[in-house]
């Protein structure tokens, strides 16, 4: 999220964001500050800046903007406009009506609604406590089941988990408290780790199955307790997503 604490009002928004250029390097340094840039197709780390300001991941050859994955993706909205709503609407403490914003930004009430859609829903994101104590996590991979299609619609190569025809989903469940289920491009260990970094309190205790992906865990810094799936003498745990009575179809439950 972007840090609008050293400024102190609408005109030094308006003053220091009056480029496309500076709200972009805002929204770099609030997404990977000194750190890698991280591919947010893959969860790559190895990518570079391109001459044009974009990236290239070296992982899956895919380039990309800053602003792929942000609320700002495929904008026409300019950035300043962006800059200076968010700031309103994080500065009115009891909110700010799509109204009034149309009206201070010159801009329509349906770009003004979306705005305020968007930025709401990326605050409250933000605003989302940590997942504290014991926190379960699994991957499962939500679609179409291969076995139930005619044969004219399977998929070649497609048995166990693909993700060719089923999307992968990463799920935390804090035990006695709330669930975060994320869609992923892969269940890496580059990719579901820094998901676990931004959902996870540092001091839980983590559960997972025996996917190498994890075995970074403890390195992290989180108490790793492995499940071994089919392990009659293990303990049970509560299993969130193995409830396949839902749909849920965990990549560890023949169903
Ligand atoms: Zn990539």
């Amino acid at each position: 999220m972007i840090d609008f604490s050293h400024f102190d009002s609408l005109i030094a928004i308006a003053e220091y964001f009056n480029t496309k250029e500076r709200c972009v390097r805002a929204i770099r340094d609030s997404r990977w500050g000194d750190g890698d840039v991280v591919c947010p197709y893959c969860g790559g780390h190895h990518c570079v800046e391109r001459k044009d300001g974009r990236y290239r991941c070296n992982h899956c050859k895919r380039n990309f903007s800053v602003l792929v994955g942000t609320i700002f993706e495929n904008t026409k909205i300019s950035l300043v406009k962006w800059f200076m709503a968010m700031y309103l609407i994080s500065s009115h403490k009891k909110g700010i009506s799509s109204h009034q914003l149309h009206r201070d930004l010159r801009i329509t009430q349906k770009t003004a609604w979306f705005i305020l859609h968007k930025v709401r829903t990326l605050y409250a994101q933000c605003d989302t406590p940590a997942l504290q104590g014991e926190v379960e996590m699994d991957e499962m991979y939500l679609g179409g089941r291969e076995t139930n299609k005619h044969e004219s619609k399977k998929t070649e190569g497609t048995q166990g988990r693909s993700t060719k025809t089923k999307t992968p989903v990463f799920g935390m469940v804090e035990r006695g408290g709330s669930v975060r289920a994320i869609k992923v491009e892969n269940t890496q260990a580059k990719t579901l780790m820094p998901i676990i970094k931004q959902f996870v309190a540092d001091n839980a205790v983590v559960f997972t199955d025996e996917l190498s992906a994890y075995n970074g865990l403890a390195d992290e810094g989180y108490v790793h307790g492995i499940i071994r799936h089919g392990d009659a003498s293990a303990p049970t745990p509560s299993r969130a997503f193995g409830d396949t009575s839902r749909g849920w179809c965990s990549e560890h439950t023949i169903l």
